[in-house]
């Protein structure tokens, strides 16, 4: 049999699971509040265009109005100033597209300290229980957030300090941007840096260095809870928007059972 009979074969009831790790987009999904004077990106909604009447009597459709950065969606390097002439999201090669994952689990830390931030010794405790991290792949950060997706309220936390969401230390961002081979970082949160990274030194240390280093950031990713720490293969779609600092993206995991 060859390699993608084999495929085919595992997906049709042979082993092979396929976990969705995509939110349902629509009006209700929450997206990112930053403080004044910034600008935020756009709710998801739908404009009808017709649905079985005088405007198009067979057919229904909509159009869309999203932010790139609405919902479940990919962060191509020049979205951050430190990768100003990095890739946009169409630039990204297929081949990346389609890479394994490791997921590192904090979740019960996390419930213990919304504003936990991961450290360099999590990371190297990982690598000493399942080796390195997987070469061209990505690290999914699993905090149970995902759990807080269906209000905008839970899921920001925010109270007057401000957002109280998890995140990675300002070490622990240089490294998987320098040390580590990942292509990307995947979190279940709003954003790849904790609620408070922005009095960090410097403001936001994952986009400020994985994304300068070329790599990528997925966020609001769900049902990290139903993949094994090593061994799932993800495929991360984005639209290619030409010039694009990132998109929706549908995020699927391929899991052997
Ligand atoms: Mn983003």
């Amino acid at each position: 049999m060859s390699v993608l009979q084999s495929l085919v074969s595992g997906l049709r009831g042979g082993g092979i699971e396929v976990v969705d790790l995509t939110a349902p987009l629509s009006s209700e999904t929450p997206i990112l509040k930053l403080p004044e004077p910034f600008a935020d990106t756009a709710t998801f909604s739908l404009e009808e265009i017709s649905r079985y009447d005088d405007r198009g009597p067979a057919w229904y459709w909509n159009n869309i109005h999203t932010g790139e950065h609405t919902g479940t969606h990919l962060d191509a390097p020049v979205h951050w100033v430190t990768a100003k002439e990095g890739e946009d999201v169409s630039q990204i090669a297929t081949t990346r597209l389609v890479a394994p994952a490791a997921v590192l689990d904090v979740s019960e830390r996390v419930a213990a300290d919304p504003d936990f931030l991961l450290k360099i010794s999590d990371l190297e405790a990982w690598q000493a229980e399942h080796g390195p991290l997987p070469e061209g792949g990505w690290l999914f950060i699993r905090t149970g957030w995902d759990a807080r997706s269906d209000s905008q309220e839970a899921f920001l936390n925010a109270n007057e300090t401000g957002p109280h969401t998890p995140g990675v230390s300002v070490e622990a961002a240089r490294w998987l941007a320098d040390e580590a081979p990942i292509i990307g970082v995947g979190v279940e949160t709003v954003g790849t840096d904790a609620g408070k990274a922005h009095a960090f030194e410097p403001p936001f240390p994952c986009h400020t260095y994985v994304l300068g280093a070329g790599k990528y950031g997925l966020t609001q990713l769900q049902n990290l809870r139903l993949l094994p720490p090593t061994g799932a293969v993800v495929i991360a779609a984005p639209l290619p928007i030409v010039g694009g600092s990132g998109s929706p993206t549908r995020v699927l995991a391929l899991v052997e059972r």
